[in-house]
């Protein structure tokens, strides 16, 4: 999978690109990440890239010249299954299925907004998709776009060691994950359940099982009443 984000502040990425699982991914050759700045397309004599909202208002907004121009270059990149996606507050708000939707395309181009956003020109004529990561406003769509990278990523498959870890994740049956412990088994007095000792797989899965649903119970009781739904039909 190529990843292209298109940027004003392309160093961000350095560190998430340079560590543990996407690194990994990266060096396997089984994901590569572009980094493009956008203020490197403006046609700006003071190299510009936001200017005032029309009709007024506070804040500034992303001009459309640098961004389209960004978006040809990106072009070059792009290849295969591609979906242009801008991170938003506005948009659709992210959830396991749909990172596991988009780790099947072969090109995420990824547009990082600023300011007040973009101009909506943008959106009309070049975005498929806005993706929100939760009900809360940044700075900047770069956090945006690593986490929607790192969730879609994970599904690439190869680019976890053990295929299985992406199965018993939370969300990924509807349920929250069981609690997990290592060793030792008595720290400080602080013992692991005995029946993860017992080597009694079944009844271990069994354990697993009702402390999965009494967690989701307590923390997302939305999540226990969809799943509720669903086996009924
Ligand atoms: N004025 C915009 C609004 O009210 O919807 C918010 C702009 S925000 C300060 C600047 C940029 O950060 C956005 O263009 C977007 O790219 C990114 N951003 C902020 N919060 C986000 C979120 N929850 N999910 C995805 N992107 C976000």
């Amino acid at each position: 999978m190529t990843i292209n984000y298109l940027t004003i502040f392309p160093d961000m990425f350095s560190v998430f690109t340079g560590h543990s699982i996407p690194k990994r991914a990266a060096e396997a050759g089984l994901a590569a990440f572009h980094v493009y700045d956008i203020r490197a397309y403006t046609e700006d004599k003071h190299k510009r890239v936001d200017d005032y909202p029309f009709g007024g208002g506070a804040g500034m907004v992303m001009m459309p010249q640098p961004i389209f121009d960004c978006f040809k270059a990106v072009e070059q990149n792009t290849g295969g299954k591609s979906i242009n996606i801008y991170m938003s507050p506005k948009g659709k708000p992210l959830s396991d299925a749909q990172a596991k939707h988009l780790s099947e395309y072969d090109t995420l181009n990824i547009l990082c907004g600023h300011y007040e956003g973009v101009d909506q020109r943008v959106i009309d004529h070049l975005i498929d998709e806005e993706i929100s990561i939760g009900d809360y406003i940044l700075t900047g769509g770069e956090l945006p776009a690593m986490v929607l990278t790192d969730a879609v990523i994970r599904y690439i498959p190869g680019v976890l060691g053990n295929e299985a870890s992406t199965e018993n994740e939370s969300f990924s049956d509807g349920l929250l994950e069981h609690p997990q412990y290592t060793r030792p088994a008595d720290y400080n007095g602080m013992k692991v359940p005995d029946v993860l000792l017992s080597g009694h797989h079944e009844k271990i899965n069994e354990w697993r099982k009702t402390e999965s649903e009494a967690i989701t119970r307590r923390m997302r009781p939305d999540m226990e009443k969809k799943k509720r739904r669903n086996n009924n039909g």
